[in-house]
């Protein structure tokens, strides 16, 4: 039985879904290509170093770029080869990101045979294994969250919490795949309920929670029947499936907690905080698949859809399929007029070809035929995009500081708070590009932040070296004297004729110093004959400024200094 959400979050946007589109078929396996172009940045945090080199025979599954130290507290993930083959190129390619950048891939050409390597170890009693084991295995299998962000899942099971008085009780399930098109998550849900039902308990397991909800949205009700039918008498006790009203963007995480448990993360936190954790529903799956099969993340459900696409669906791809390979396999007619995304309408990259290849955080890749494009308007501050903003902010403001380039005031006004979902760009009645101004200014913040860092770094290390140098100069000269003392001291050398001239000359010094600075002496005690010249003298200089003293012909209206009587 699943439950309706009884909470709603800020703004939003009801959009038209376009999901039936990509529904039609059951999920189909992509056939493997001849070449799989792997990069080694597939996730957030550092990037993988090969450990393959080229002419090395790799088999399915076999871990081919990692950190290399094992440590399961490192923001990386391993990257394995998704088939068997050969290495026959280490070089930069394209991929997938909103910089347009290039990156290091591993190229394999493969065999055709699709051999698994022999090290794939399928766990019998997974709930007898402790955090650190399950961690270390969902670690090694390079898994990353899948619903889009790709942060390795291993640093989402750590048990520690920065908050001690508020444990991680409650699991939440992100289900809800809100963005239009994309329907990968809902066809998984669909065919494997079950498998994802076991990645919940082995996270639960892991992270010792009793509680998990899982976010669906309503206009889903198939899978959510696959997953009411995955529940039995004794998972149905810890595991709540809750219908969350279809509205963009429902999936966003905090948006999900706070219709979820009427929790507002507040700005700045994390839902850790507030005791909670978040993973997606793919990303389930692929934890269960590496415990009970021992297999690495080497594939995904990736939605084809769109324009031009003869036979839409969601299809599973090996990592390093060049996408303009899955496109085909799915009767795409390549035109001039159009733009290829990875992800939804809303939120997804544009590419500027199909040469790139599908990673770990494809979920979609959508064709849109290009619609005219409007020149954007001077904004008429209508507020139409404050009224929509999930996350409370005021993206007009937000624009106008963008524009102006004032980060500091961009930072006042919580830029990072943005998850750039683009209701503010899908309203705007002068088409300004809201989006992509937020993140010129999220990037140009960052940059200047790393260089600060660099400089901070670079300062830090000359002040230290100088007081190395400085401290190394005063115990050379300490040691340089014991050593003489001693060497005196041993030859029987009497050093106290030395030592009195030596304080004599350091006695007149410090008389000539206490001249300098003595201080005029006191005058008090003059004779008297040198008071009377002193009064004589003062007497002649008040007459100098009395007015009547002064020849009043001259009309001379002279004042003493301190008269402010007017
Ligand atoms: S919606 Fe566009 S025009 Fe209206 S206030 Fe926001 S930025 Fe300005
Ligand atoms: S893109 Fe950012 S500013 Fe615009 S509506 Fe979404 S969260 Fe708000």
């Amino acid at each position: 039985m699943s439950l309706f959400a009884k909470y709603k979050f800020n703004g939003g946007l009801k959009l038209a879904g376009h999901k039936k589109i990509s529904m039609q078929e059951k999920i189909a396996d992509a056939t493997i290509p001849a070449q799989l172009i792997v990069p080694l940045q597939q996730h957030i945090g550092r990037v993988a170093k090969p450990i393959v080199n080229i002419g090395d025979k790799v088999l399915k599954g076999q871990c081919i770029a990692c950190l290399g130290d094992n440590k399961n507290n490192t923001v990386t993930a391993a990257i394995h080869a998704p088939s068997s083959g050969e290495v026959i190129a280490i070089e930069q390619h394209v991929i997938p990101s909103m910089l347009k950048q290039t990156g290091d891939c591993i190229t394999i050409k493969t065999d055709g045979k699709d051999t698994w390597h022999n090290d794939i170890n399928p766990i019998n009693d997974p709930l007898s294994l402790d955090n650190d084991s399950l961690k270390q295995i969902i670690f090694e299998a390079g898994i990353v969250g899948l619903g889009g962000a790709g942060f390795p899942t291993h640093l989402k099971l750590t048990t520690k919490n920065s908050n001690k008085e508020k444990p991680i009780d409650t699991l939440i399930i992100n289900a809800a795949e809100c963005e239009p098109y994309i329907t990968c998550d809902a066809a998984l849900i669909q065919e494997q309920a079950t498998r994802i039902i076991q990645g919940i308990q082995f996270i639960q397991h892991a992270l010792k929670i009793k509680k998990c909800i899982i976010g669906i949205e309503d206009n889903k009700p198939q899978a959510i029947k696959a997953l009411e039918l995955a529940l039995d008498d004794k998972t149905q006790e810890q595991i709540e499936i809750t219908q969350v009203p279809t509205r963009y963007p429902a999936g966003g995480e905090k948006q999900l907690i706070q219709v979820l448990t009427g929790k507002q993360i507040p700005i700045n936190k994390l839902p850790r905080d507030l005791g909670m954790i978040c993973h997606n529903v793919a990303t389930t799956y692929a934890v269960a698949n590496a415990i009970l099969d021992g297999t690495p993340l080497i594939e995904r459900i990736v939605t084809v859809t769109g324009d031009n696409i003869e036979h839409p669906k969601n299809m599973r791809v090996l990592f390093g399929t060049l996408m303009s390979e899955v496109l085909n396999s799915c009767g795409y007619t390549e035109s001039n007029n159009q733009d290829i995304i990875m992800g939804g309408p809303m939120m997804g990259i544009h590419l500027d070809s199909a040469n790139y290849p599908v990673i770990k955080t494809t979920n979609c890749i959508l064709v849109k035929n290009n619609k005219t494009k409007t020149d954007p308007l001077p904004c008429i501050r209508c507020g139409e995009c404050a009224r929509v903003c999930p996350a409370n902010l005021l993206p007009q403001q937000l624009f106008w500081y963008s524009r102006s380039k004032d980060y500091d005031r961009l930072q006042e006004h919580q830029i990072f708070s943005c998850i750039e979902c683009g209701c503010c760009d899908y309203v705007c009645p002068s088409h300004i590009p809201l989006v992509q101004f937020y993140r010129f200014a999220k990037n140009e913040i960052w940059t200047q932040e790393s260089d600060k860092k660099i400089s901070d770094h670079a300062r830090e290390r000359h002040e230290y070296r100088q007081y190395r140098l400085e401290r190394k100069k005063a115990e050379d000269a300490e040691r340089k004297a014991k050593k003489k003392a001693l060497l005196n001291k041993k030859q029987g050398i009497d050093t106290s004729a030395d030592d009195a001239k030596k304080s004599a000359i350091e006695a007149a010094l410090q008389r000539v110093k206490e001249k300098q600075t003595a201080v005029p002496k006191n005058t008090s005690h003059l004779t008297v004959e040198q008071q009377k010249k002193i009064k004589e003298v003062d007497r002649r200089r008040s007459n100098k400024i009395n007015p009547a003293a002064i020849d009043t012909t001259t009309k001379n209206t002279i004042k003493p200094k301190d008269d402010n009587n007017g």
